[in-house]
């Protein structure tokens, strides 16, 4: 198939893609790395009458340590975030997760920020965000704002960007020394989108058991949350992975097979975490 007819605008600043997007209306869609966009107006699942292209925004792009954070640009495609050396050595949650997100050439031309504002249930980003705590930063016609990774991600490809709104950049605090991180994902062949998968993160201060490919959005396990800050076995704590959560089966799996899944993920995790030869 192919697209509808679209208009065509270039953004050189934030300032210009946000009154742009006044200009062209609900309608029309921020353009980034296009690695889902352009694949859903194929298939005429959008039908957008203006694409925004703000993949030129030099400064939207990068990775940084700041002030007791590290700094992601929107447009910061994949195949940086993963060869980045503050990535490596401050957020190995997100170096473990981006080498599953898609294939080589989708990461070469896919962005952190699309990841995030696309919102695919199925997706790692989202759920690393949530599990270290990120803050959204959003740039729109109402001024600039910031939203917790948790705020952010609503239901199914629903986010809390308001029209003519886009993500700018993402600050996640920096983690905590001790901290330790879990990261593991059931799919059916390297790249593919996940069947289940779970981010965590254990700090002496906050402990974060989030899933994705679970439910509408990527959702924390408070019970198994309160199960590990209470000590409990790692068996223990699977056993409680799922309780609470709304559960949805898909085409890859049924919702008996991704609790199931859910939990043994996460007693992994925890297993992993606890053996003496886990650096992260
Ligand atoms: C075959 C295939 C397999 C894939 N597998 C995976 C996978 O396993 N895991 C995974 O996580 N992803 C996967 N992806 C998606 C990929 O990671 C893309 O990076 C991601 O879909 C969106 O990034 P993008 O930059 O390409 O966004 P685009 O396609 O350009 O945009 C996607 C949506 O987000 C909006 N948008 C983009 N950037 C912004 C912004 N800064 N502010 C506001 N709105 C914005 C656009 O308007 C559009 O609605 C896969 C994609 C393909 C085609």
């Amino acid at each position: 198939m192919k697209t509808n007819a679209f208009a065509y605008r270039r953004a050189d600043t934030v300032e210009d893609a946000v009154r742009i997007a006044r200009e062209e209306g609900d309608e029309a869609r921020f353009l980034a790395g296009g690695q889902s966009l352009l694949a859903a107006m194929n298939f005429r699942l959008d039908e957008p009458t203006a694409l925004i292209d703000i993949s030129r925004i030099e400064d939207l792009r990068g990775v940084s340590r700041g002030d007791g954070e590290i700094v992601i640009g929107a447009l910061t495609r994949h195949a940086d975030v993963e060869a980045s050396p503050v990535i490596a050595e401050h957020l190995p949650l997100v170096a473990a997760a981006i080498r599953e997100v898609a294939h080589p050439a989708i990461r070469n031309r896919g962005t952190f920020g699309g990841s995030l504002a696309l919102a695919d249930p199925a997706a790692e980003l989202p759920a690393c965000a949530v599990a270290l705590d990120a803050r959204i930063h959003i740039a729109g016609p109402g001024g600039a704002r910031a939203v917790a990774a948790d705020d952010f991600f609503r239901g199914l490809y629903e986010t809390a960007l308001e029209p003519g709104e886009l993500v700018t950049h993402v600050t996640v605090p920096l983690p905590a020394p001790e901290a330790r991180h879990g990261f593991a994902e059931l799919a059916r062949r390297h790249g593919d989108y996940a069947m289940t998968g779970l981010a965590m993160m254990r700090a002496p201060e906050r402990t974060r058991v989030v899933y994705f490919a679970l439910s509408e959005r990527p959702v924390r396990a408070r019970a198994a949350e309160a199960a590990i800050e209470r000590g409990a076995s790692p068996a223990d704590c699977a056993a409680v992975a799922d309780e609470g959560l709304d559960v949805l089966g898909d085409n890859s799996a049924s919702e008996a097979t991704k609790r199931h899944y859910a939990r043994v993920l996460l007693r992994r995790a925890l297993e992993a975490i606890a053996s003496p030869e886990t650096t992260s």
